[in-house]
């Protein structure tokens, strides 16, 4: 079985979140069941390598000018599973304005690597695997020429190829003019045109959700509520649609990376023997490292992206001047928008026992998974969250809306706190009692943090749920393409 795994991040190269951890251990993971993969990824500037060599060259049409992309190989870090980074300068940066543009054309250099990857390149592949928007044309751009009707290569007939799509993230779909599609060279009739106010339009995600064989996502209940959503837009329509080759299959994390017995970055290692030691201590060298002063109350954190739409900050200062006299302290670790960085910097100014750091460091977030005792993830919708996930693997409790993944992974009071609508009043509520709870009934504290490490999100079992999907992708009698 060999697979090619296409994705914007990757953990270890370049990783703006969950994405980039699970474009790390997935490959892992799968790799250890015997299956062959490789990776491809943009190349972009900020990954500094070395060595990285330069294996070849292809040629892609774009915007209608023949494009050069070098494509470089190296491993990911510490296996030997191949990855290969496409060099051009529209994928030296990875930033907002231009970005739709240049996945899509990436996606057309990924289906002509494809094309044209034997052995030497780890093909042939008997399956591409799209991770989000980013790579969303893929599906599509592969076997192109079958789907317009015109002839069809040889490689393509011979080679039976078979997509995957999975969804990391619905919020983000990668819309765009139809000019795109003009760059492409590709005929608009392949397309799913809408009107917006400001033209005609696309989303690069919903063509994979229409041309990719099978399309997955990072949890079964983020999958039922894309499917279920009432007031859907097209994304849920076509899910819904396409209902029999949707499957959710809950992200793990890498255990050997996220472990309090032998993380580098924390300031005293320790197992479920000796958790509470353990946690003493790097409570007490993280409250040093951010000026907050010795306390007996409870050390909440909250690490994640800061952003409007999902991860449900607006919760978290709303609910701080109603906790104004509860004895907690909360550890803020994220990067934003400058707007979004200023509104927050603004709302805990007056609570001197909040402490925001705007940076995006995975030392300092291992630090506070290690110090904390309950880590806020109130997101309004979380397709999986890696970080409940993490958190409790360190011990400290995650205290979750139930949502996707959130609800999947977190059983209230047993290995966490779960609350149910996206309102400020009930993590409050939730946040209370986690206080309450951990100031009057220690025993049951320390029983719920035992459960939380003992929890197994290891990637095994997803990986196997995955190849699973390959196997019967691979050998389903293949339908007619288009
Ligand atoms: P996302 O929606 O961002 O993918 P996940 O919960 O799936 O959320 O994964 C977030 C990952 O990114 C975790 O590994 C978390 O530790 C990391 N992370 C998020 N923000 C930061 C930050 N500011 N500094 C360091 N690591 C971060």
């Amino acid at each position: 079985m060999r697979i090619l795994f296409v994705t914007s991040e990757i953990a270890g190269l370049y990783k703006l979140g969950g994405l980039g951890d699970v474009s790390f251990s997935l490959p892992v993971a799968l790799s250890r069941l015997g299956v062959q993969v490789s990776l491809v990824m943009p190349y972009y500037e900020k990954i500094t390598l070395a060595p990285v060599k330069c294996i070849g060259q292809l040629a892609a049409d774009f915007d209608r000018r023949r494009e050069i992309v070098f494509v470089f190989r190296t491993t990911l870090p510490r296996t030997r599973i191949p990855v290969y980074l496409f060099r051009h300068p529209l994928f030296n940066k990875y930033h907002a304005a231009a970005s739709v543009d240049n996945f899509a054309f990436f996606s057309k250099c990924v289906a002509e690597f494809y094309l044209y990857s034997g052995e030497k390149l780890g093909g042939p592949y008997d399956i591409v695997h799209c991770q989000d928007w980013h790579t969303a044309l893929i599906p599509l751009l592969i076997g192109e020429e079958c789907k317009v009707g015109k002839q069809i290569r040889e490689t393509l007939e011979s080679t039976r190829v078979r997509t995957v799509f999975t969804i990391h993230n619905h919020l983000y779909q990668g819309e765009t003019g139809v000019m795109t599609v003009l760059r492409l060279g590709l005929p608009l009739s392949l397309f799913h045109v809408y009107e917006t106010p400001r033209g005609r339009a696309i989303k690069l995600m919903r063509e994979a959700l229409e041309y990719a064989d099978i399309l997955t996502t990072v949890s079964p209940t983020y999958a039922r509520e894309l499917i279920t959503a009432e007031h859907g837009d097209e994304i849920n329509l076509v899910m819904k649609r396409r209902q029999e080759v949707v499957a959710g299959i809950l992200n793990g994390i890498d255990q050997n990376s996220w472990n309090p017995r032998s993380d580098r970055a924390i300031s005293a290692n320790y197992d479920l023997a000796g958790v509470r030691a353990g946690k003493a201590k790097n409570k007490k060298s993280l409250r040093q490292a951010l000026k907050l002063p010795a306390s007996a109350g409870p050390l909440f954190g909250f690490i994640g992206r800061l952003e409007s739409q999902q991860k449900g900050v607006d919760l978290i200062t709303k609910s701080l001047e109603p906790l104004v006299s509860s004895n907690f302290q909360l550890v803020i670790l994220g990067r934003g928008s400058p707007g979004i960085v200023k509104k927050l910097q603004d709302s805990i100014k007056p609570y001197p026992h909040v402490v925001f750091v705007n940076t995006f460091d995975e030392r300092l977030a291992r630090r506070i998974y290690a110090a904390a005792d309950v880590i806020l993830v109130p997101s309004k919708f979380e397709p999986c969250g890696l970080i409940q996930l993490i958190a409790m693997r360190y011990g400290a409790l995650p205290l979750v809306r139930k949502t996707g993944g959130l609800a999947d992974t977190v059983v209230n009071r047993r290995t966490g706190f779960v609350f149910k609508r996206y309102r400020a009043g009930e993590l409050v509520e939730k946040m209370r009692e986690a206080i309450t709870l951990y100031h009057e009934n220690p025993r049951l504290w320390q029983q719920m943090v035992g459960a939380a490490m003992r929890q197994d999100f290891s990637w095994d079992r997803s990986a196997q749920a995955y190849l699973d999907l390959y196997r019967k992708l691979v050998g389903a009698k293949k339908t007619e393409i288009g």
